[in-house]
């Protein structure tokens, strides 16, 4: 008998919606939620040695080398919770990352069951980059029109004060999306060769997105 997967990457351009699905997929499932934008963020925040390396790539909107990233990702793995799977939110972003976590996870006897790629029109990504907000403490995701805090400015869950992302500046999101269709758009290809591609349309509601991908990952057998 068939299980739902539990070792899934969620792939798609900035503002599709990865960190908001990735999240509650992760939730849903019992596994972690690995963002690896969020990992790098923390980083910067408490100004370690990987924070400083990463930094200046973040600001640009290009992206962290391949070697930090995956030093990163696999220091990440062996944490304990990570045994029974994980939701991957902004990695692989290169091939050699890709080719990395196959290689990484096939080490452990584990392996990616599917990559699903969200997909949201240009205007729309650059809509929903350009207005989101982030809680500086919780790290929660709102959005100026599409999910407001019920207080302008404050974190629902834990009050803190709420900030733009300084990469979500209208400059540097076309930069992001630009690097995204050099270098990550590839891993489409990358995926579907090797038949584990899911496809889901990231337009339309938060819960809406979240009942398509629950309808492409059902175990179907
Ligand atoms: P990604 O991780 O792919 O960059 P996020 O999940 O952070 O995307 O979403 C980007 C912005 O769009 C956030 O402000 C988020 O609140 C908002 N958002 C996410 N999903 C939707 C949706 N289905 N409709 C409208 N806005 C959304
Ligand atoms: P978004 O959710 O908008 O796509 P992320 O939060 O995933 O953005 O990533 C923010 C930034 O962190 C990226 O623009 C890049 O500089 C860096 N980053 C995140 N993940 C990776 C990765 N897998 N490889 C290289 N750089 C990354
Ligand atoms: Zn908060």
């Amino acid at each position: 008998m068939s299980r739902t997967a539990r070792r899934i990457i969620l792939l798609g351009p900035p503002g599709a919606g990865k960190g908001t699905q990735a999240e509650r997929l992760a939730r849903r499932l019992h596994v972690p939620h690995v963002s690896t934008g969020e990992l790098f963020r923390q980083h910067v925040g408490g100004h370690t040695p990987l924070g400083q390396e990463a930094e200046a790539s973040m600001r640009r909107g290009d992206l962290v080398p391949d070697a930090v990233t995956l030093g990163m990702v696999a220091e990440r793995l062996a944490e304990p919770d990570a045994v029974e799977g994980a939701v991957f939110d902004g990695f692989p972003r290169t091939t050699a990352q890709a080719e990395a976590l196959d290689q990484l996870l096939a080490d452990r006897g584990q392996r990616l069951e599917v990559a699903v790629l969200l997909e949201a029109p240009r205007e729309e990504l650059v809509e929903r980059l350009t207005g989101r907000r982030l809680c500086g403490a919780c790290q929660a995701t709102y959005h100026v029109r599409w999910s407001p805090p019920a207080v302008p400015g404050r974190c629902d869950r834990c009050g803190g004060a709420l900030m733009a992302r300084p990469d979500d500046e209208e400059a540097t999101v076309v930069r992001r999306l630009e690097v995204y269709d050099t270098e990550t758009r590839p891993l489409v290809a990358y995926y579907a060769a090797s038949d584990r591609l899911l496809t889901v349309d990231g337009l339309g509601s938060v819960g809406d997105v979240a009942a398509r991908l629950e309808e492409v990952l059902a175990p179907h057998d």
